[in-house]
């Protein structure tokens, strides 16, 4: 009786403290001598990047950000990609002058022919400025431009490569599945290419939040050609199967950072740990309606900010057998190892992701994390 009344007045365990509870034991496993430095970087500050809006006048916002040291890492990056495909078409081409020249020239060829040239390089109008590792400046907030639009988008930088992964060309149809509050959304319109976007959110509250991005940053004209809604998206196919060139699915998560640093709307409160413990459903469930959603051809890009394989790899590896089983519908996971090789300046990556690429937070660069999956439908 006595302990009865100690427990019913015992303080609550924080829910920041639950997750890293929970974090320290998993994580600890899985990512073993790494897993401190990453749990401090967790802890500390994170770093964010600025996208640039190019709906607002910007001529001068890359100036100001150069001025203070930051620079456009995607711009880097495709100015990477280029250098290495000159410089692979040139192998190539040495190659082919070896095979006429001399004996073993022919397997110089196919040694060239083969040679892993990076994929189509980034190419996107996307411009998010990031400052250089280790650098800890903070982005002043954005200011609005004479038509009130806002100059740039702070956001965690590594959220653009599931965007960049998707590689939206354009009049692509474009489906946001989790779209709210609409970082990813806004980074999607960025691209100018989306021939159709349509972004949902199944919580009516943060698609209000949705709606304040798309008003701060996106001129009417094409604010309206934007369709949101709030549906559930494991319902999507039902409504609209086999329609989109491109579907980004963002889904719900432990999202670590947010869960080892604010109490609000904390996953690890014990009141919800059913829900956190169904995440891993809800996310294969989310990921089978994008596969649906996605024409013959087309691409799905899976992403979680969390650093579990339970809701990353495993749940790539059970869609990718229940659209075969269940569907009849082949996908394969596209290799993203180039997006390493491109972005390695701005950001640490896992080794050690056998489908997908995750973006670990790193004192230096303090980003993430951040995992992305690029599956493309047969
Ligand atoms: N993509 C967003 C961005 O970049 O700002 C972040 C998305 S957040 C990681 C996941 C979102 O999934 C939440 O806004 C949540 O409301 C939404 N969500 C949860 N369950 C859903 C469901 N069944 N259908 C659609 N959206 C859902």
């Amino acid at each position: 009786r006595h302990k009865e009344k100690w427990a019913a007045t015992a303080p609550r365990i924080p829910a920041t403290r639950l997750a890293l509870h929970h974090f320290d034991t998993n994580y600890s496993l899985q990512l073993r001598e790494r897993w401190p430095a990453m749990r401090a970087s967790l802890l500390c500050e994170q770093k964010y990047g600025a996208l640039v809006n190019n709906f607002a006048c910007a001529d001068h916002v890359a100036q100001e950000l150069e001025l203070h040291n930051a620079t456009d890492f995607v711009s880097e990056a495709a100015k990477k990609a280029q250098s290495l495909l000159q410089g692979s078409a040139a192998e190539a081409e040495k190659g082919e002058s070896t095979s006429q020249d001399g004996p073993g020239g022919g397997r110089t060829v196919t040694q060239a022919g083969t040679s892993p040239l990076p994929p189509a390089p980034v190419s996107s109008n996307i411009k998010c400025y990031t400052f250089p590792r280790g650098d800890i400046t903070r982005f002043r907030p954005a200011w609005p431009d004479t038509l009130g639009l806002l100059s740039y988008y702070l956001m965690d930088a590594a959220s653009l490569l599931p965007v960049l992964a998707l590689n939206v060309q354009p009049d692509d149809f474009v489906l946001d599945l989790c779209a709210a509050p609409g970082g990813k959304t806004l980074a999607l319109l960025q691209t100018g290419a989306c021939g159709h976007l349509a972004a949902n959110d199944v919580s009516t509250s943060r698609t209000k939040r949705l709606y304040q991005i798309l008003n701060s940053y996106v001129p009417k004209n094409v604010r309206e050609t934007v369709r949101v809604t709030s549906y559930d998206g494991r319902d999507w196919a039902e409504l609209e199967g086999g329609t989109f060139h491109k579907v980004l699915v963002d889904v719900p998560c432990t999202t670590d950072r947010h869960s080892v640093m604010e109490t609000d709307n904390n996953i690890f409160h014990r009141r919800r740990t059913k829900e956190r413990q169904m995440l891993p459903m809800l996310q294969l469930q989310l990921l089978m309606a994008g596969i649906l959603a996605t024409k013959p051809g087309g691409d799905v890009v899976y992403s979680t900010c969390s650093l579990s394989p339970l809701q990353n790899e495993y749940v790539i590896e059970r869609a990718i057998e229940i659209a075969e089983t269940q569907f009849n519908i082949m996908t394969h996971a596209e290799d993203l190892s180039h997006f390493r090789m491109l972005f390695q300046d701005t950001f640490s990556f896992s080794s050690d992701c056998r489908l997908g690429e995750l973006v670990l937070p790193h004192l230096t660069a303090n980003f993430g994390p951040m995992y992305f999956c690029k599956l493309r439908r047969a």
